[in-house]
């Protein structure tokens, strides 16, 4: 027997939390599943400066620590389980959350994989029921997409600086892209090497003047300006790494290659489930894209308001955070976005009793 609820939060990132908070404090007793990068992004960063109310900053897996203390404490089950697939084609929502088809990630399988995957899966009983459903599985690391880059993974390549950066002590180390991202891994990196290099596809960053400042200003970082990584070169072990810069190739000697270069929504699942823009976030009636815009129009009440601005092209389903915004991505904005999708599913739910 599937267990059976009135909402399920999937993610537990800010917005995923921030909801569950919400919708445990109206009593409706949510179950929380908190998926595979288990906090989201903020547990892979050191200090956060910009979350209000912490004049000092909060270390970011301290910060999510106290989310899921919070939302338990009101009630929310949190399970930490991962969704494999859902059925929104009507209504209570099934959601799957074991696979018994090996060691395969079902979230990094291509398209046609997953289809092949999930009709196999939804041969088996469903996991759980829900009534509403809130999507908050934010975003994940993208890759430049050359050779060796997988192969090289956990071997001198890494997504992660903070977690990462300790096992290059006194070595030689790059990052590459230009958002906050970089510039916090660059910094991370540069407390444990003097031979940090950031490399940049163009003549200046993109990331918060304050994060620039520091990278700029700081004795131990040197930028690459206008190159980019064409290949990644070594067998067991990262070796070196070919960068063109202004159309001339050099071959650096490389111990780390660090990927800042901007995160991708984690939708796999929901292809066939919600609409989705082309880049593959979820389009509800407040995105900043031509889509929300329509749907928004489409949702305007006799009062020309928006009602339900959170909800997915499918009623009762509705999405928060970076698996949405494709404008600000910060941690303060996922979790009121978490906010308003608990409030509107809140309000649905006592309507469409
Ligand atoms: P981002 O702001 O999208 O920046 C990605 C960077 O990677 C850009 O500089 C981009 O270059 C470069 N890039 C993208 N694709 C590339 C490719 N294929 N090859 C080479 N370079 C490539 O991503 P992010 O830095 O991960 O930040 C995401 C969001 O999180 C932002 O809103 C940011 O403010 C926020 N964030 C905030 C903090 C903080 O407040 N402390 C920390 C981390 C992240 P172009 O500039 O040329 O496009």
């Amino acid at each position: 027997m599937s267990q059976q609820t009135k909402i399920a939060i999937i993610g537990s990132g800010p917005a995923g939390y921030s909801a569950a908070i919400y919708n445990a404090r109206a009593q409706l007793d949510p179950v929380l599943l908190a998926g595979h990068e288990i906090g989201g992004q903020l547990m892979y960063t050191t200090e956060v400066e910009n979350f209000p109310g912490f004049s000092d900053g909060i270390m970011g897996p301290t910060l999510m620590a106290g989310f899921k203390l919070q939302a338990e404490k009101f009630g929310t089950e949190v399970k930490f389980e991962s969704v494999y697939a859902v059925d929104f084609s009507k209504r209570p929502f099934k959601l799957w959350t074991h696979h018994n088809q090996g060691d395969l990630d079902p979230l990094f399988l291509d398209p046609s994989e997953y289809k092949k995957f999930k009709n196999e899966l939804q041969k088996n009983p469903h996991d759980l029921e829900a009534d509403s459903v809130i999507v908050a599985t934010g975003a994940t690391a993208m890759m430049l997409g050359i050779e060796n880059e997988k192969k090289l993974l956990g071997r001198g390549v890494s997504t992660c600086a903070v977690c990462d950066a300790a096992f290059f002590k006194d070595r030689k180390v790059f990052v590459v892209g230009g958002g906050d991202s970089a510039m916090e891994d660059a910094l991370a990196l540069a407390n444990f090497s003097d031979q940090v290099t950031v490399i940049h596809r163009r003549n200046e960053f993109r990331a918060s003047k304050i994060m620039q400042q520091r990278v700029l200003n700081h004795k131990h970082i040197q930028i690459l300006w206008n190159s980019e990584v064409i290949a990644i070169n070594g067998d067991k072990q990262l070796d070196s790494i070919t960068v063109l810069t202004e159309g001339k190739n050099q071959q650096l000697e490389a111990d780390g290659l660090f990927l800042a270069i901007g995160h991708r929504p984690v939708t796999s699942i929901f292809k066939d489930e919600l609409e989705l823009t082309p880049d593959n976030y979820i389009v509800t009636a407040q995105s900043p894209t031509k889509l929300g815009v329509e749907m928004a129009k489409g949702r305007l009440n006799q009062k020309k308001i928006v009602a339900y601005p959170t909800m997915t092209s499918v009623e009762g389903v509705f999405a928060a955070g970076d698996v949405v915004d494709v404008r600000y991505r910060q941690a303060i904005t996922a979790s009121g976005m978490g906010v308003a999708a608990a409030l509107d599913a809140e309000a649905w739910l006592s309507h469409s009793k």
